[in-house]
């Protein structure tokens, strides 16, 4: 990817208002800035930026954002800092860009404690709850640290291109950052509605993170694989030329295929039967509007008896992410049975894009306010019921930046576990928060390598120490600035018992 292909595209994706100057500055700096750093491809740096960028211009994001994916790598792989760039790009630009650079500092390997361990497929089902509960709370802390969706979507697109070109990394180094994006970053764009994006992250980390069971999955399915296109390639014109005797317009109609990865996890839950695997192709029909996404099922069951169960009106009632469709499930000609999906133009868009889709550039209006249209949309209810113990709903409906955790940090414990408190928590907070005894023991604490008092201000992002003495008792001043019911309640406790 060069600047000239990048301008190239956003002269055909963007109107004349569009501040093409903002985002040619941005190059200009941080071309100069990367000058000489190479990609472990062998290509020149600046390339990487660039695509990251391209990938947001495909998305129609606005020149803020990409000036920012330009400059993303910018103040942590070069001598400028935050205060250059935002000296030269203003300030809401440098906030996009350190808001990717702190996501940086959430080290994914550690906070599950798995520096040296990967997990092995067998034991993905049952995984410990706690370690899901930590994964959870690292997709929350990734919203929480970048603070504006616009962060989120320039760290996954990052992620995407760090992903299609993971193959020139060390091994050890892959199988990292492709876990990391099958746990964190792939369910975060599911979360955010990008159902294509989560697809596309899933499989390029599937074969690096699970080498055998890919290959066996590769080999396991491939004849059924083939049977079902060439079946579904004589399903799409039969239903086509159906459709379209009973005067409903066909926008699309295409073949399917499901993704390695989803499949993978299906057939385990499934146990392993490919063939009643239905959407392994399935057929996905595209129509002008939700009346003839209904119309069109009737037609097709009028035909070709459903499964009975197995159709689902995922348009009366969206998925949870906001997904919207029709599905059923049908048996076709020689008694073959195959899922079709059925849904508006528009929702497949926003199946593709999810949140994306909201906050796609418009001409002549600079100011980006797709809260409006974003307030009724299904996921941001969603994300919101997600998020319901951390955030106030009135809050929420301000701005569509993440404020969710606006009352929330999230700290390190040494170990690298993440820890969740009040904001204005203290070290005495996360001491009682680890275990009472460590709380009643405290004597002092550091955060980052160094002391601080005991009544600090924890920051999201710190590494939390507790240093403890066996007599040590709880002081009755602790209860003037504790933030946690749960300190307060283990202070009064010990205090009763001395
Ligand atoms: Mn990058």
């Amino acid at each position: 990817m060069d600047f000239t292909a990048l301008q190239e595209t956003m002269r055909t994706t963007y109107g004349p208002s569009f501040d093409y100057d903002l985002v040619q500055r941005a190059y200009a700096f941080a071309k100069e800035s990367h000058e000489g750093q190479i990609r472990k491809s062998g290509e020149e740096f600046i390339s990487h930026p660039l695509a990251v960028a391209a990938l947001l211009v495909q998305r129609k994001l606005d020149a803020a954002t990409i000036a920012a994916a330009i400059l993303h790598d910018v103040a942590e792989d070069s001598p400028y800092t935050k205060k250059d760039v935002e000296a030269r790009f203003g300030p809401e630009v440098a906030f996009l860009v350190e808001g990717v650079t702190k996501l940086r500092h959430i080290r994914y390997a550690e906070a599950v404690n798995r520096t040296n361990e990967l997990p092995r497929a067998a034991t993905l089902k049952g995984e410990p709850r706690a370690a899901t509960e930590r994964i959870e709370n690292l997709r929350k802390m990734v919203l929480a640290f970048a603070e504006d969706i616009r962060v989120v979507l320039i760290k996954l697109m990052d992620r995407l291109h760090n992903m299609e070109t993971i193959a020139f990394l060390k091994p050890d180094a892959q199988k990292r950052i492709a876990l990391e994006t099958i746990e964190i970053y792939a369910p975060l764009a599911s979360r955010l509605g990008m159902g294509e994006l989560k697809g596309q992250l899933e499989d390029l980390a599937f074969p690096v993170v699970y080498p055998n069971e890919y290959r066996e999955l590769q080999n396991r399915i491939a004849d059924t694989l083939e049977e079902r296109r060439s079946f579904v390639s004589r399903l799409i014109p039969a239903i086509r030329e159906l459709l379209e005797r009973d005067s409903i317009r066909v926008l699309d109609i295409n073949a399917r295929a499901k993704h390695w990865y989803s499949l993978w996890k299906k057939l385990q839950r499934s146990e392993g039967n490919v063939e009643r695997i239905y959407d392994l192709v399935a057929v996905r029909i595209v129509v002008d509007s939700i009346e003839h996404c209904y119309g069109a099922l009737g037609v097709i069951h009028g035909e070709f008896p459903p499964l009975p169960g197995r159709i689902k009106d995922y348009i009366a009632l969206p998925k949870p992410n906001g997904y919207r469709s029709l599905h059923t499930t049908i048996v076709g000609p020689e008694g073959k049975i195959t899922e079709i999906q059925i849904r508006t133009v528009e929702m497949h868009h926003e199946d593709e894009e999810g949140i994306a889709a909201h906050w796609a550039y418009k001409e002549g209006r600079h100011t980006t306010k797709p809260l409006q249209k974003a307030r009724e949309l299904a996921w941001v209810r969603q994300l919101r019921d997600w998020m319901k113990q951390f955030q106030d709903e009135r809050e929420f409906l301000e701005s569509l930046r993440i404020d969710f955790f606006k009352d929330r940090i999230f700290v390190f414990t040494p170990k690298g576990e993440v820890i969740d408190l009040p904001q204005g928590a203290t070290p005495i907070d996360f001491a009682y928060h680890i275990h009472s005894e460590i709380g009643d023991r405290a004597m002092g604490a550091k955060t980052n390598g160094r002391m601080i008092a005991l009544d600090a201000e924890l920051q999201s992002g710190d590494v939390v120490e507790i240093l403890t003495q066996k007599k040590k008792k709880p002081s009755p001043k602790w209860l003037d600035f504790v933030k946690t019911s749960e300190a307060r309640r283990h202070i009064q406790v010990a205090l009763r018992r001395s």
